[in-house]
Parts: C-alpha cells; structure tokens; sequence
C-alpha cells in the first residue's frame, strides 16, 4: 500500500503480518473463548507478548509439558500452528480433554511425509533449527531416529547413513536458498536423496518483498516480537539493503529522526504481528511523514 499525499510516500507490505497458518491458529483461539470453558494453548499460540497477555486476560492458559496436560482435568487444548509431536498429539487426544488441533496444514503435511517415509525405511533428514518447537514436533513423527541438519558441516553426521536413503524436509520458514544448497552438496556426495522441498511460500514472499521495498527505502520498519526468528531475519534481510532498519514491537519502541530528505519510508511485518499494531505504525508514521515544512520531527 503506498499513499502519495505525504512528503514520505509510506509503503505497507501487502504481505507484513499474520500468515494464514498462524491467523487461523489465533482466531481458533477466539473462536474458543467465545464458546466459554477452560481454554489452554500448548506452548504460547504466536510469538507475540501483545497477542498471549490479550489472551490470558481473556483466561486462556498456556501448557508447555505433557506433565502439565496429565495435570488439567477439563477443558479444551488448542495446538498451534508449529504442531505437536505424534506421542503429545496423543496424549492430549487421549486425555479426555477436548483438542482443538491448530497445526497449519503446511506442517501436517510434513508430518504425513516424515510418518510414511520413515515407515518405509528411509532416515529421516530436517534442515532446520533443532530447538525449534516445529522441528521438535516434525522429528516426532518418525519412527526411527532423525537427523537435524542447518549448515555443510552439519552434513558429516549424516556418515553412518551412506548406504541409507534419506527423506530430506525442511522446517517450513527454512531460506530456500540454504536449503537447496544443502541438498545440492547430499547429491554430490551421492547420497540416496528423496527430497521434498517444505518450505512455505509465505515466508518466501513475505522475505522477498520485504527486501525489495527495502531496496528502495530511506527508513525501513521491521515489526516482530523480539522472540519471534522470523521478524528477526526480516530485519537481517532488510537491514542488508537500508542502513536506516528499525526493529520494533509496537509504536512505542521507535525512535528516529527525520531529516526530511526521506522519500520513501517502508514497513513490513514477521508472521506473528496482529494487524491492529501494524496499522497503529502505519497511520503514525503516515501522519509524522506529512509533516509539511518540519521534517526533523522526533517520531519517538
Ligand atoms: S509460515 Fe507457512 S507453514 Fe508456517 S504457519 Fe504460516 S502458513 Fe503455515
């Protein structure tokens, strides 16, 4: 979205913001609510302070254990989009407990690869971050041990399986450049390689139209939670092409100076961002750019 009444044209990335994965996960949250009853998230539902206290004020708890689900005796389980392994799945399923299961269909669909593959004999490869909790609960889903890789050297602790064939998945918000690299260097190395390329295209898209409105920005704004790796490699991808990238949760944390060359100023999102504090940039930063003559205003 770009508006040319003010001095700075301000450009929203169409894709800042929840992906669809996570805005159906929320709003599964919401739907909950409305329907009363004790409501539990398994980990916190987003990556996002703003979104989880609005949440706990509204008496949603988060459970971070199976040891904690053996404790609730009624009430409903949300899992969120990163998903659960097969053995909590079941667990909650299995507890008597009502289970609203928010794992967007991107990761159901890499469970069902890693559950038939490693059925069918193959080692199970992730290029992904081994602490993750998508990648936690995508390694569940194998009936046989699993190899977590996320670099070349990682691709030595692949060297007990040579003789085996490998079923190669990605965490879905993995750089699809690394990824193919990755794969690139199993196939010379003559690895027996069943590659199926997992990477969402929302994180794709969100990343490169980020990078090309940055390319063209003065000032260039990254909203994320600071927990959130997905606004932190926005902010990586767009502080490559505008030295002037700011981080920030809400309004409230920016801190800049306009000097009133800036012709264009950017704003993008990570996937856990709700629309409410994205628009709340937005229009301020609209409204400090269409300042007319004093453009050295402090925008906080
Ligand atoms: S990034 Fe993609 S895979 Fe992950 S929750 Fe969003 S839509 Fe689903």
């Amino acid at each position: 979205m770009a508006d040319r009444k003010t001095s700075a044209e301000v450009i929203l990335a169409k894709s800042a913001g929840f992906c669809f994965g996570v805005e159906r996960a929320v709003n599964r949250v919401y739907e909950e609510i409305s329907k009363g009853g004790s409501i539990y998230t398994y980990g916190p539902i987003i990556h996002n302070k703003e979104v989880v206290s609005d949440l706990e004020s509204r008496g949603v708890r988060v459970v971070e254990t199976p040891e904690d689900i053996k404790k609730i005796d009624h009430g409903t389980v949300v899992i969120r989009s990163h998903g659960v392994s097969r053995e909590t799945d079941r667990l909650i399923r299995e507890s008597g407990l009502s289970c609203v299961d928010a794992t967007c269909p991107f990761v159901k669909r890499i469970h069902r690869t890693v559950e038939a593959e490693s059925a069918a004999g193959k080692h199970i490869v992730i290029v992904g971050n081994p602490v993750h909790p998508e990648v936690i609960g995508i390694m569940g889903w194998s009936s046989t041990p699993v190899t977590v890789i996320q670099s070349p050297e990682d691709i030595q602790k692949l060297d007990d399986f040579r003789n085996s064939e490998l079923c190669v998945v990605a965490q879905t918000t993995f750089n699809a450049k690394k990824f193919q690299d990755l794969v690139d260097i199993l196939e010379k190395k003559e690895y027996n390689v069943l590659c199926v390329n997992t990477i969402c295209n929302a994180t794709h898209e969100r990343q490169s139209e980020a990078r090309s409105i940055a390319a063209r920005a003065d000032i260039m704004i990254v909203i994320g939670d600071s927990s959130s790796s997905n606004s932190a490699k926005l902010y990586e991808i767009c502080r490559r092409e505008c030295a002037r990238t700011f981080f920030i949760q809400t309004w409230n944390d920016l801190h800049l100076t306009l000097t009133g060359a800036e012709k264009v100023i950017g704003i993008t999102a990570g996937a856990s961002t709700p629309k409410n504090i994205i628009e709340e940039v937005y229009d301020h930063s609209h409204r400090r750019g269409s300042r007319g003559t004093d453009h050295r205003c402090q925008t906080r």
